[in-house]
């Protein structure tokens, strides 16, 4: 055993007792942390939890979902992958229908049933996970997604695979009943194939797939898991209590999963053969020159097995689709017509300074090649956009500019857009830096108690200078003015003025400002002195 691997429980010790004191008062159960162990504790759950958990599982018992309304509701946010829709459908469908009847009907647990579990293939980004957070969103049901590879056989050193049913569990609210119908997506399947060659680590993948074999047919996993000191405890005081340590297991013969996978090693074996005409295989029509995925759909179980996967695991799983690759067009058409498209997103953003952008119809064709070019299905469109909006985002929220516009030479050079709009709204941004010295003032007479008027130079001053040096005017501010309140409180402490005329001059320099006013004020009061004794 590793010294990491003795070090990881260790570590945690401290917090996980923290956490487990903060959220246990010693005499009753958890409230907080995992949820979870409130329900099987021994108080009784509240109300609304319980009827949290009652509608969920309604929802379930009356589950009726036809596959095309769920192709149809993918339809709204996936473009494209027509078959991994379909496919993906019928399995949901036929999935929820017996979970309906089993939750009808206890008896009908008992008869045999071959679970829907799906093997979903096809290169990084093209929706795969999407798919499925669609899914489970639409039949709301809790829904976890992991990497095969952070999983290792023991657990000591990655994960333990069982800790993806108790993250189902947390993803649940803690209601155990709810987790056993929830769907638990892992990804980079193919980077646990035994002898993998494929970039991924050496890891005992043999043993994860032996152990998230044993999930996908039926097992109970027990809540508390052996890096999870504080559950341990809590089984602990419970049994100090009740005599003996309640059972607390989730059954994993109603979750759903889905495994996904690139497998790119595979599409060239798959390649070979499908174009191998002297075996007997004519190259099917439209795939020459087909992107490499395409020739994922021809997999068979014997080429998953071949490329490390095993017999046992494979047989598991079913249903089996391939996802295509996305054509830049693909990508325009998720930017202009998925309901989650990464481009709401930034509308929303924006949407919170107030700022609106227009699109225009070459900008969108041109971010979709550029995003093309990354090679990364959907996710070069963040990549692109992100670097379209990058100094937008950070420059017009301080200015008054309230809309922009993209277009493809925004595209291709932000910063000259950026710069062209700045320049344009020069007038705009000054109005905006000139009510920042007012907001200057009115926090600086709310902290200290003391008005200061900024003579029109002084604001003029200060405009300048946050253009020059590309500071915000309460950076410039809070630099200038620091600790001017404490000369002020001097200069007034007998004084009921709390009033001060802020010129350019006194910006320039307001300590020199300062001085000026003790001297001036110890003048004054000399002449009173003298007046007085004069008079006296
Ligand atoms: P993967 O195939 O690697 O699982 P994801 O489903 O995680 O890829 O895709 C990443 C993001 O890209 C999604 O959250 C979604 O916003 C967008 N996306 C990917 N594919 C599509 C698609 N076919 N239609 C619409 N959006 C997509």
């Amino acid at each position: 055993m590793s010294k990491k691997t003795l070090q990881d429980p260790l570590e945690q010790l401290p917090k996980q007792i923290r956490d487990l004191l903060k959220s246990s008062p010693f005499d009753g159960g958890f409230q907080s942390g995992v949820t979870t162990e409130s329900k099987g504790s021994s108080s009784s759950p509240p109300d609304s939890e319980n009827e949290a958990h009652q509608e969920a599982l309604n929802r379930l018992r009356h589950f009726n979902l036809r596959p095309r309304e769920i192709r149809d509701h993918l339809d709204r946010f996936v473009i494209q992958q027509r078959e991994a829709k379909k496919v993906l459908s019928v399995a949901i469908c036929d999935h929820y229908n017996h979970v309906r009847h089993c939750l009808e009907e206890p008896s009908a647990r008992e008869r045999d049933y071959a679970k829907q579990n799906i093997l979903l293939l096809g290169p990084t980004g093209v929706g795969k996970t999407y798919l499925m957070r669609c899914i489970a969103r639409m039949i709301v049901v809790p829904f976890v997604r992991a990497d095969a590879t952070k999983f290792s056989e023991t657990g000591y050193v990655g994960g333990d695979v069982e800790d993806l049913v108790r993250d189902l569990v947390k993803a649940a609210d803690g209601d155990v009943e709810l987790a056993q119908y929830g769907i638990i997506y892992i990804d980079e399947i193919d980077k646990i194939a035994q002898n993998n060659s494929g970039g991924g680590r050496d890891v005992s993948g043999r043993g994860v797939q032996i152990n998230l074999l044993k999930l996908m047919e039926e097992t109970d996993v027990s809540l508390t898991g052996q890096n999870d000191i504080a559950s341990q405890m809590q089984a602990m005081m419970d049994m100090q209590r009740g005599g003996k340590s309640k059972k607390r297991t989730v059954n994993t013969r109603h979750i759903l999963f889905i495994v996904s996978g690139a497998f790119d090693k595979l599409a060239e074996t798959i390649k070979k053969r499908v174009q191998c005409t002297q075996i007997g295989f004519a190259v099917p029509p439209g795939q020459v020159g087909a992107p490499m995925s395409e020739f994922l759909r021809h997999a068979q179980s014997r080429d998953i097995i071949e490329y490390g996967m095993e017999p046992e695991f494979v047989g598991r799983l079913p249903v089996r689709v391939a996802c295509q690759s996305l054509a830049a067009p693909d990508l325009e058409k998720i930017l202009l017509t998925s309901e989650g498209s990464i481009l709401q997103q930034y509308r929303a953003d924006f949407g919170g300074y107030k700022i609106d952008f227009e699109i225009t119809p070459d900008a969108v064709t041109e971010i979709a090649h550029r995003a093309h070019e990354e090679n990364t299905g959907a996710r070069g469109l963040m990549t692109v956009l992100e670097q379209v909006f990058r100094n937008f985002k950070f420059e017009l929220p301080s200015t008054g500019i309230r809309s922009f516009k993209i277009n493809a030479e925004t595209v291709a050079s932000p910063e000259r857009t950026l710069k062209a709009l700045l320049t344009e709204n020069a007038s705009a941004q000054r109005e905006v830096l000139r009510a920042e010295v007012q907001t200057f003032a009115d926090r600086f007479k709310q902290t200290h108690g003391f008005t200061l008027n900024f003579a029109e130079d002084a604001v003029t001053a200060l405009i300048e200078q946050s253009l020059e040096t590309d500071k915000t005017i309460r950076a410039l501010c809070e630099d200038r003015f620091h600790n001017f309140h404490h000369g002020l409180t001097l200069l007034t402490k007998d004084d009921a003025s709390k009033c001060f005329a802020i010129t350019a001059e006194v910006v320039r320099d307001p300590e020199k400002a300062l001085s000026r006013w003790v001297v001036e004020r110890f003048r004054n009061s000399n002449l009173s002195d003298d007046t007085n004794l004069a008079s006296g």
